[in-house]
């Protein structure tokens, strides 16, 4: 039954609300309208969204550091054999490439920030100066090689300061790598000490989204108030992008790679993983879909227990190929929408940084946001944008996160595969020249 207590609806419809009453408020104080003399209606909104987005990027540095180095530092742990967790790692790296390529192609191909041939900067009310962001993206690049030099920033504690995420990125794949390699005695205390710290950021980011239904109301009503409802039609075109792209990744991609590297029926994979998916639609939560995604490819796709134990705990929180793909469409939609000229550099960070943020995005609602405001900070782009994000997301958290279950699932029956498992998926015979599993 459904409350009348608008505090007692799921956080998804309490945010439809914001976002409704939002464009509605917008609307009809328009920009001009004063609560008392010199205080528009705007000017609250604005203050309302800005302290939602200063939440937000508050959380960055600590939630994707705890979350990667607990993640990777997980990679080591007792009974996971080299072998498994490197072919692990490499499809997962992979697919997600292939995801974020597949994300380039079509935004470069439909061009969603730009409409009748302008960038839809005014459209979205974006404050920034293009000549400005130009200037600063072009100042943040220095072609592929420099990509490289912001890996490994001289200080880390003032990249984490500047916002140079990459670096900060590197830094902790590589400590949560080598806490992975200490003996069990060191490890172990180590690894629960930032699993903890992890487990606490979780508890702040689910505190800060509880507010999202008033920012977001302040987001949208500020736009609206500014531009009218033609923000609307940029931010169509743009879920429209995003969804043609997951959809490629779900329907051809993933398959191709079931058919040709794992040599199972794909349909079958479909139906095995379908109470899966609608779950991961339904709740935008790879990390809260994990029992069942587990359940399903166990006991409907037939893979051991020792391959699924291991590939999709870390899949559901380092895979996420739908989130990669979302991050790099929605970081160079922003791009467009400045007008900013996308060089090779510019493109290769975001590819870059998209794969490694995915890496450390935790599998809840809305979760990329982080991400997202990591890569624009990185590539110079000015991160109050990922505002209007917000007006479409529910959708496309729903469908990411569903891509995202799917390909750790597939992960999981491929790696069995190439494990030479057999029965998975209904194949009797092993991958030719596959080695017995070591069950
Ligand atoms: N909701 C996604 C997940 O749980 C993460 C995101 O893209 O926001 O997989």
């Amino acid at each position: 039954m459904t409350s009348w207590n608008p505090l007692r609806w799921p956080l998804y419809a309490q945010i439809f609300a914001g976002i409704a009453l939002g464009a509605l408020a917008g609307l009809i104080s328009g920009d001009t309208a004063e609560l008392a003399p010199g205080l528009t209606f705007d000017s609250i909104y604005d203050y309302i969204g800005t302290l939602f987005l200063n939440a937000l990027k508050m959380l960055i540095v600590p939630l994707i550091a705890t979350s990667i180095i607990s993640g990777v530092a997980g990679l080591g742990g007792p009974g996971t054999p080299g072998r498994l967790g490197g072919k692990t790692v490499l499809y997962y790296m992979a697919t997600s490439t292939i995801a974020i390529l597949v994300g380039l192609t079509i935004v470069n191909l439909v061009q969603p920030g730009v409409l009748n041939g302008v960038p839809v900067k005014e459209l979205l009310d974006f404050q920034a100066n293009s000549n400005e962001v130009a200037a600063r993206v072009s100042g943040a690049q220095g072609g592929v090689a420099e990509v490289f030099l912001r890996m490994f920033p001289p200080n880390i504690v003032m990249a984490a300061a500047e916002g140079q995420m990459l670096g900060v990125i590197v830094f902790c794949i590589l400590f949560g790598y080598f806490i992975s390699r200490l003996a069990k005695a060191r490890r172990d205390p180590v690894t629960g000490f930032f699993q903890a710290c992890f487990e606490a950021m979780m508890g702040v980011t689910r505190f800060v989204m509880r507010f999202a239904p008033i920012g977001v109301f302040g987001l949208v009503a500020s736009v609206v108030a500014d531009v009218g409802l033609g923000a609307a039609r940029p931010l169509v075109v743009f879920s429209i992008t995003v969804l043609a792209a997951l959809a490629v990744h779900f329907l051809v991609v993933m398959p191709l790679v079931l058919f040709f590297v794992a040599r199972v029926n794909p349909l079958r994979q479909y139906r095995a993983m379908a109470p899966a998916l609608l779950t991961a639609f339904s709740t935008s939560s790879s990390s809260a879909t994990l029992p069942i995604t587990m359940r399903c490819v166990e006991d409907s796709a037939r893979v051991s227990s020792r391959t699924t134990g291991f590939v999709l705990p870390l899949g559901a929180t380092v895979n996420m190929d739908g989130t990669a793909l979302y991050e790099c469409v929605a970081v160079i939609f922003i791009a467009q929408a400045f007008g900013v000229d996308l060089t090779f550099g510019v493109q290769f960070t975001i590819v870059v940084t998209a794969l490694l943020t995915s890496i450390g995005v935790a599998g809840v609602p809305a979760a990329s946001f982080v991400a997202i405001a990591v890569i624009l900070g990185a590539v110079g782009l000015p991160v109050e944008a990922i505002g209007v994000l917000f007006v479409f997301d529910r959708i496309l958290d729903m469908s990411r996160t569903a891509v995202n279950v799917f390909g750790d699932s597939c992960g999981a029956v491929t790696i069995a595969r190439l494990e030479g498992e057999t029965g998975v998926l209904g194949q009797a015979s092993p991958l030719r020249g596959s080695s017995a599993s070591a069950d």
